[in-house]
């Protein structure tokens, strides 16, 4: 018997339930499937480009990783319905696991998908370990999912999460595996991880896509900010505690590395599960326990952010206020590629858009500063920039992004009041003072015109949303 563990968005070997249950089975084979979409549009939304280069590395660091444990990681593409049954067959497994995902197109893949694995005579098992709760454990008193965020967290922290679980032991590699993988190889199913493509191909976005970049550009400027991999990963968790102490003093200030843990990609990749880094907070004494419950509470907006995705079918493209589907938005796209390349002439948002562009990350408060003037001050569908983060940041995640988008544009569940417009200057004042981050991303040179003029655009994006409030 051959257990295979199919590992999506989870690329750790730590904390990983599918992985230690597989070891109980016996001999272990791993797989990883860049997956294509299939006609009914189910399965996961297409890797951008920045998420495309951290899934890359960090899949050379667990292959790695799972062959010092005995266990091989094989690498395939296209349709997992197609692909992952044939490499279950072709290896003579009789059981396969992986971690679940909650996306509504992803689960009803993963449902058919293990409908034909049992068709086939093997056993499926789907194991919880990217969330602390399950989406459909916490419910409101009328049984319905949450749409604001503090009855939910407040229902969602009393679930115990367990202890995170150590890595597995190695295995005996089992030599007559190695034939059946090569039959697979010569088949043209299992390939190369550089054969998956992930560092080259177009990009998912509008105008300059993330994707185009050539892998030169990649090593001088993205690359240097980030070591991929659950091994780094495994690093950074021993260092949370000093990243989080001071976290509500500094959390809202762009200009301090350390104000925030930039563990999002890790937790995007699955490179570190959230039980282990709550474990981790929850374990250190010295922590200021207003630091740890400010911290902790932004981890359960991952969580909800799921919670409202498992619930809301297309999050990415669709408002959850189903009103917002009438609202004039005026696509332009000089207007999007002026601010994709952070030239609207207003600091805070260009400096934004050059951290992203740079770094493949940006600080929360100017993510919300940049989708706040992109959708209101300039009127752009929020989907646009929606889009424009999932192809260049390295944590684009399906749940985090889009609902926080939707949030700012008002059209989300838990979404502020439409017309608390963000001013970026008054916001630069209060959140980067001394232009620290301004400077850091725009260096000295002389301030440009704004592309608008803020007050007057302000009042554009009200009139809007009257325009919408009598169409609907
Ligand atoms: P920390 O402050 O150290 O927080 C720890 C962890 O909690 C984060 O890594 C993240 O997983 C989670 N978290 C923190 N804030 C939020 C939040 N507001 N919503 C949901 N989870 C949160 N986050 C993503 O992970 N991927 C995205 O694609 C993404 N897109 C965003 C788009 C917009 C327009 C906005 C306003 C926010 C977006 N966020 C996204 C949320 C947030 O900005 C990032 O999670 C945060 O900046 C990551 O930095 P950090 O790891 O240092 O966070």
């Amino acid at each position: 018997p051959v257990t295979l563990v199919w590992f999506r968005d989870d690329l750790r070997i730590t904390d990983h339930p599918a992985l230690t249950a597989a070891r109980g089975d016996g001999p272990v084979v791993a797989v990883w499937i860049r997956e294509e979409r299939d006609d009914d549009g189910l399965g996961p939304r297409p890797l951008g480009g920045a998420a495309r280069w951290w899934a890359h590395r960090s899949l050379e660091v667990l292959h790695g990783e799972l062959e010092a444990l005995g266990i091989p990681l094989l690498f395939a593409a296209g349709r997992a319905a197609d692909v992952l049954p044939q490499i279950a067959r072709g290896l003579g497994a009789d059981t396969v696991r992986w971690s679940r995902r909650y996306a509504p197109a992803s689960r009803e893949l993963d449902a058919r998908i293990k409908a034909a694995l049992h068709r086939d005579g093997m056993t499926v098992h789907s194991h919880p370990g990217s969330l602390l709760v399950e989406p459909w454990q916490v419910s409101t008193g009328a049984n319905e999912h949450y749409k604001v965020f503090t009855p939910f967290w407040k229902a969602a922290r009393e679930f115990p999460t367990g202890e995170a679980l150590l890595a597995p032991q190695l295995q005996t590699p089992r030599h007559d595996l190695y034939p059946r993988i090569d039959g697979l190889c010569d088949a043209g199913v299992v390939k190369d991880l550089d054969a998956l493509g992930l560092l080259d191909g177009t990009g998912t976005g509008q105008g300059e896509s993330a994707a185009a970049r050539t892998p030169r550009w990649w090593a001088d400027t993205v690359a240097r900010h980030w070591t991929p991999g659950c091994a780094a990963a495994l690093d950074e968790l021993g260092n949370l505690s000093h990243a989080v102490d001071g976290y509500t003093d500094t959390r809202d200030l762009p200009a301090d590395r350390h104000g925030t843990t930039r563990l999002s990609p890790r937790l995007r990749h699955g490179e570190l599960s959230p039980r282990q880094l709550l474990q981790a907070v929850a374990q250190d004494p010295h922590l200021p326990d207003d630091d740890r419950e400010a911290w902790v509470r932004q981890l359960y907006w991952r969580e909800f952010a799921w919670h409202l995705t498992y619930h809301h079918p297309g999050v990415e493209s669709r408002p959850m206020r189903p009103e917002f589907e009438v609202f004039p938005y005026e696509p332009d796209d000089d207007a999007l590629r002026a601010w994709q390349r952070g030239r609207t002439g207003v600091p805070l948002v260009d400096a934004g858009m050059r951290q992203l562009w740079q770094t493949g990350w940006m600080h929360n408060r100017v993510r919300m500063v940049t989708a706040s003037f992109l959708t209101k001050n300039l009127l752009q569908p929020w989907w646009h920039g929606e889009q424009w983060f999932w192809d260049t940041l390295v944590d684009a995640d399906e749940a985090n992004n889009a609902v926080s988008w939707q949030w700012v544009a008002g059209c989300g569940a838990d979404a502020a009041p439409y017309f608390r417009v963000f001013n970026p200057q008054t916001q630069r004042e209060r959140f980067d003072p001394q232009d620290a981050y301004v400077r850091e991303w725009l260096g000295s040179q002389p301030e440009e015109e704004p592309m608008v003029d803020l007050k007057e655009s302000r009042r554009q994006a009200l009139d809007a949303y009257d325009v919408m409030k009598h169409r609907s």
